[in-house]
């Protein structure tokens, strides 16, 4: 039975935790609004779940939580930022501000964002773009260990599982938000179904002697996750490994010691920069009502747009609470004993 929160005093939580972790109090909230935000959105692999795996990284000085980010370089519409290992959502909301005030002087940006920490949710920081009214895209790679996942025909881990997100302007419920990992599945997702004693769908992921396998339990123990649409995903990972990486600073990208983070380009693309007469948001707006008003296929009820299960779940999980896996609220639990921070009053959670 998941115990169900509200995202109040999750947040406080959270923050607390972080805060007597050894987190400065505005990035404590930064980073606890991130992770809840994330819950909220229904992406429960990218939200609270993370909380032990970051006071570790702290204790383990993998994280440095006091670090802020700076600007390393900057030419024109480029930027580089560097993070010195801080946590990864101050960074990549900074680079994402950068991003939008260089959009905005020159027509497009890019910003890389280097020696991070995980950033979670890609898509916060491309929706953070395009609700300033320019066109957010996003490339992620990296994780603090070692990939996860095959190459196309291959049974060892080589990539990371290395989000993309694209972020448009629209009107009426706001933005048009794709933002998905290039694996099958996020690896925080089998962490997420190991956590509820489930199984992953079939094709996601290869046991420790290449075989399909659906038991989300043998995830560390030499299982891989496969890319997401077979060669093609595969092929995008590869890309979004490189990209990234090497454009966040100098670094071998094939090493035993694999270490870099959550390496991150942020790009800005200006609609003004371009044809000022095109009605960009109207022009959205069409083709959202055309595709929304496609008859669903068999086994479906209704299509979907990009980013909309995620606003449903938002619209929902603010109403309801959010419900945590019991391994979730025990290990917050357990945290706030050892920091001696208190739990959220009874009457605040529900
Ligand atoms: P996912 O497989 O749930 O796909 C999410 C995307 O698909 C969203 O844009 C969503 O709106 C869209 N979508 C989902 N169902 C849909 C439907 N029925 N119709 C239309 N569109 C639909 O996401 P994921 O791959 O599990 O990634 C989850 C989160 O994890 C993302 O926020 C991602 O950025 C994050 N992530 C981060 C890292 C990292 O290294 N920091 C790594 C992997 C994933």
């Amino acid at each position: 039975m998941p115990y169900t929160i509200h995202a109040k005093p999750l947040q406080q939580l959270t923050r607390d935790i972080f805060a007597a972790a050894g987190a400065p109090a505005d990035i404590a909230a930064v980073v606890a609004e991130s992770l809840v935000t994330t819950n909220l959105f229904g992406h429960d692999s990218h939200g609270v779940l993370r909380v032990k795996q970051y006071v570790n990284m702290i204790r383990d000085d993998l994280i440095k939580p006091a670090e802020r980010p700076r600007i390393r370089k900057r030419s024109g519409a480029t930027a580089m930022v560097t993070n010195g290992y801080g946590f990864g959502q101050t960074g990549a909301r900074f680079a994402a501000k950068l991003a939008i005030e260089l959009g905005r002087k020159h027509g497009i940006a890019a910003v890389s964002l280097g020696q991070t920490t995980h950033i979670g949710r890609l898509g916060e920081y491309t929706q953070l773009i395009a609700a300033a009214g320019l066109i957010g895209i996003g490339f992620t790679s990296g994780s603090m260990f070692s990939g996860w996942v095959a190459p196309y025909g291959g049974r060892e881990k080589v990539f990371s599982t290395n989000p993309m997100s694209f972020a448009v302007p629209c009107g009426g419920e706001g933005t048009l938000l794709l933002d998905f990992a290039t694996a099958g599945m996020a690896h925080g997702k089998v962490l997420l179904a190991r956590a509820k004693g489930e199984s992953v769908p079939q094709g996601m992921m290869l046991d420790k002697n290449g075989r399909p396998s659906t038991d989300a339990s043998i995830v560390d123990d030499g299982a891989v996750l496969l890319a997401m649409g077979a060669y093609k995903g595969s092929g995008l990972s590869m890309m979004m490994e490189i990209i990234p990486t090497l454009l966040a600073g100098k670094r071998p990208i094939v090493s035993p010691d694999f270490h870099y983070g959550n390496p991150t380009l942020l790009m800005a693309l200006s609609l003004d920069a371009f044809d000022d007469e095109t009605d960009f948001v109207q022009q959205v707006e069409a083709l959202k009502r055309h595709v929304k008003s496609v008859k669903p296929a068999e086994g479906f009820d209704e299509v979907l747009l990009p980013g909309e299960p995620e606003s449903r779940s938002y619209a929902q999980r603010v109403r309801a609470g959010i419900p945590l896996p019991d391994s979730v609220w025990a290990d917050l639990q357990a945290l706030a004993e050892e920091l001696s921070v208190a739990l959220p009053t009874l009457d605040a959670a529900t």
